[in-house]
């Protein structure tokens, strides 16, 4: 791209909003998936309003660039890569969140991180449930571009199920209002959720309406540890099937002793899983609760099941279970999986997860949001060198492979980003492909929007 056409940009919007030079562009490459092949920005808009993003995109679209839209950069699937010459729109200054407490409701700007949401909310007596592991460093426009889950899910759904409204900019620079403040509206087709969970590659999300519930009431926990995953997930089917926890979250051995060597708890290394379960049920229920939790976890084999109702204790093993990421991260480069099985098959692909290791040769990791099937196995390897590279991407394949064969999904929550995208034809079959294809041409005909994410961008796109 000519230097005029940046400069033109550089004119269209306050001093200071467009970033232009590489030193401060390049920590605008990349989200947590540290793609070595990221692209380089001609320019990073760093939006203060809506009308900042809509003067981004409407000079986008005049000249065919490719926009990547940024909010913390905290993904897991590579959706915020900058592709080469494409102008990154970051709204990590559009942090306002407001509320509402007659109507319930947060309205938040999208760079407002999960935290500050949820810290407005209590501040009113409320509460927005959504919680990922990023909680304290993801933000709401991109919760609400890869419809982020998380740990409380297993109970309470995921970021879809808290978007009342949204404002998006278009790729032309249009500005339109997705529902509102009210908790139903069926008016039209259900565009709203189209938005949710499209990675970036249909509009930049320039506000976003919220519900909010009653605070959760304090939970009581049950940390049971089994010989192997396999066990732990059959005690995961049983629970399920009986009561509905409000967490259920399983590390297997190596994972366990990743959280130990990162941040030393006490947990049991020689364990071959560790299951924590909460519920948050009201009196006489959660102790009820937590008996069946027990007894589910003794009739699958567990090797020792302690319970508590202190809620410091219990949130001392919800840090453990949050530390997991960041303490396998710090293990060295891998490659992360976000498979979701109906929770039924648990055993068996936690199984199978074990058969690709051997197979491949490479060491598989599991944690999983286990009530929801959720499965995040990790494969270590070593970038430079390629055979073990090349082990890792077969196993990673195989374990999506296993996840469509057992009925389930490449991705529960993270998206598809460009990490995944090879595997969605699979998951999706060729008609939903092409559904999927020409809507996304509908929204954005020029190709403009987030390219190489969902789908590798194909020449036609480039050349409508
Ligand atoms: C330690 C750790 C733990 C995590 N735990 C979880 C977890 O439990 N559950 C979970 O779901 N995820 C988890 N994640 C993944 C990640 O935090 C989520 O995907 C999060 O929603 C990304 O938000 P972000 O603001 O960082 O978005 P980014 O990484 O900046 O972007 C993510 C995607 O959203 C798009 N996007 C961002 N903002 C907008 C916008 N305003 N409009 C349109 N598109 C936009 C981007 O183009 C990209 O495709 C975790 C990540 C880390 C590092």
């Amino acid at each position: 791209m000519d230097e005029r056409t940046v400069q033109q940009l550089v004119g269209a919007l306050p001093e200071g909003v467009v970033v232009t030079d590489p030193a401060r562009t390049e920590g605008y490459r990349r989200d947590w998936t540290r793609a070595e092949d990221a692209g380089r920005p001609a320019a990073v808009v760093r939006a203060g309003c809506a009308d900042h993003v809509r003067t981004a995109l409407r000079w986008a679209s005049e000249h065919r660039v490719p926009v990547v839209p940024r909010g913390a950069g905290s993904g897991l699937a590579g959706g915020a890569t900058a592709v080469e010459g494409c102008v990154v729109v970051s709204t990590e200054r559009m942090t306002a969140v407001e509320i509402d407490p007659a109507n319930r409701v947060a309205v938040a700007e999208p760079g407002a991180l999960n935290a500050a949401v949820k810290e407005a909310a209590a501040a009113h007596g409320l509460w927005y449930p959504p919680d990922p592991g990023s909680f304290r460093i993801s933000s709401i426009g991109g919760n609400v571009a890869t419809d982020a889950g998380g740990i409380c899910c297993v109970k309470y759904g995921v970021t879809r199920d808290y978007v009342l409204g949204l404002d998006v900019v278009l790729p032309d620079g249009r500005l339109v209002t997705l529902g509102g403040r009210t908790v139903k509206d069926v008016a039209g087709l259900p565009l709203l959720h189209l938005f949710v969970g499209s990675e970036g590659a249909l509009g930049i999300v320039t506000e976003v309406v919220l519900r909010l519930v009653p605070p959760q009431e304090p939970a009581a926990t049950v940390v049971a540890y089994f010989d192997t995953p396999q066990d732990a997930g059959a005690a995961v089917v049983r629970m399920t099937a009986r009561l509905r926890p409000s967490m259920l979250e399983l590390l297997d051995r190596t994972t366990v002793n990743a959280v130990e060597d990162f941040r030393p708890m006490g947990l049991d290394r020689a364990a071959g899983a560790l299951l924590v379960a909460q519920t948050d049920a009201p009196g006489p229920v959660r102790s009820a609760d937590v008996e069946l939790m027990a007894d589910c976890c003794r009739a699958t084999g567990a090797r020792e099941v302690l319970a508590t109702d202190d809620p410091e204790e219990g949130d001392a093993f919800l840090e453990a279970r949050r530390a997991a990421g960041p303490a396998l991260d710090a293990r060295g480069p891998m490659l992360l999986e976000d498979v979701c099985v109906p929770v039924d098959r648990l055993p068996g692909v936690l199984e199978r997860i074990q058969a690709v290791a051997c197979e491949f040769g490479v060491e598989i990791p599991v944690v999983a949001h286990a009530g929801d099937g959720n499965l995040h196995p990790v494969i270590p390897y070593r970038p430079e060198d390629p055979n073990s590279t090349r082990r890792a991407r077969g196993a990673f394949d195989a374990v999506m492979r296993a996840a469509i064969a057992a009925g389930g999904t490449i991705t529960g929550e993270h998206g598809v980003g460009r990490a995944k995208r090879a595997a969605l034809p699979e998951q999706l079959g060729p008609d939903v492909l092409e559904l999927s294809r020409r809507i996304r041409s509908a929204v954005d005909p020029l190709g403009i929007m987030n390219p190489g994410v969902l789908w590798e961008a194909a020449p036609e796109d480039a050349a409508r």
